[in-house]
């Protein structure tokens, strides 16, 4: 599934067949952002929180790039007119860091602008590991410069614990995710049970500094025994319900963190729009073969 993910024949075909697009619109609710806006809004009576991304990576040229930083900017002033978070998240390739990572670096740096003018957030996605080094630098230079910027880390990865190590003297906010590329097994745990005691490990480790107000995080996964546990730990070190904040995916476990939000956890869906869906998609149904038979059912009507 990871390997059609980056196939880039099936990336130009799938989108056009009806049973992919009709199966897609279980994680998101339209290609445009107005879909995502009215989702966000809908959520809203639930306490659940908005979480913009307009799908796409890898851009082979910067005017995609330049065009990516400007539908960004309207996003965040769209949201912020309709009364939803204005928060955001981006994928790095997809501000032109295959080509250019000082152009990337001056898109984040407006998409950060922009954020701060509405009071929103941006969020930097993490990709595969070619590209861990460069958003760790891209993170570091935008957060010395603004506040309301955070970072995905993924807990699959064995550099994840001294990563956050260097982070620490910056403050940062950190989404810990598990992660969701093909990696080898020299860079990431190959078996899930590694990779879920090492979200515990690192989320166990982050709960003090938090405490201490020295990061901000927020937890992506959908592994609702692990955030009890996590929350759980927090609820013993004095952490207030509100700090520890849980993101999921449009469409997943809803029910699950709606329940979350009334008992006082900030909440957030991640609500994923536009037409570049192909790769993300693949990446969802590689996370749950159960995925795959919706999509077969799909297919046969
Ligand atoms: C807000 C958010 C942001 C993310 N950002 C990044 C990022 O920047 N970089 C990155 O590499 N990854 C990112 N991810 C993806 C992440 O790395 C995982 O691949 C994904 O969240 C699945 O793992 P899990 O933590 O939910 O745990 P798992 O142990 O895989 O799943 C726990 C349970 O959740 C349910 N579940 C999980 N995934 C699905 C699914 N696709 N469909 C239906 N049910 C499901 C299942 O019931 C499963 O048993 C993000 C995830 C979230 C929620």
């Amino acid at each position: 599934m990871l390997w059609c993910a980056s196939n880039p024949w099936l990336a130009e075909h799938v989108p056009n067949w009806g049973f992919a697009r009709r199966a897609v619109k279980r994680f998101m609710p339209g290609e445009e952002f107005a879909s995502a806006l009215k989702a966000a809004e809908d959520s809203k009576p639930k306490q659940i929180g908005a979480l913009f991304t307009q799908l796409g990576e890898n851009v082979t040229d910067l005017s995609e790039a330049a065009e990516v930083v400007e539908h960004v900017e309207s996003v965040f002033a769209q949201a912020a007119a309709a009364g939803v978070d204005p928060v955001v998240s981006v994928k790095p390739t997809h501000l032109g860091l295959d080509i250019d990572p000082a152009v990337t670096l001056a898109n984040l740096h407006r998409l950060a602008e922009a954020a701060e003018k509405v009071k929103g957030y941006l969020w930097v996605d993490m990709e595969g590991s070619a590209y861990t080094d460069a958003t760790l630098e891209l993170y570091s230079a935008l957060r010395h410069k603004h506040e309301r910027v955070g970072l995905a880390i993924q807990a699959y990865l064995y550099r994840t614990a001294a990563d956050i190590g260097r982070l620490l003297p910056l403050n940062p906010t950190i989404r810990l995710v598990k992660g969701a590329y093909a990696e080898p097994p020299d860079r990431a745990f190959p078996a899930k049970r590694d990779v879920d005691a090492n979200y515990l490990a690192l989320s166990t480790f982050m709960l003090p500094e938090l405490k201490r107000g020295k990061l901000r995080l927020v937890l992506g996964t959908h592994d609702v025994a692990m955030i009890r546990r996590i929350t759980g730990f927090a609820e013993a070190l004095g952490i207030e319900r509100s700090q520890v904040e849980v993101n999921m995916l449009y469409g997943i476990r809803t029910d699950q963190l709606a329940k979350l939000a009334a008992e006082g956890h900030t909440t957030r869906q991640l609500i994923a729009y536009g037409p570049a869906w192909y790769g993300w998609y693949l990446r969802r149904l590689a996370e749950r073969p159960a995925n795959v038979l919706f999509v077969a059912r799909q297919m046969f009507g």
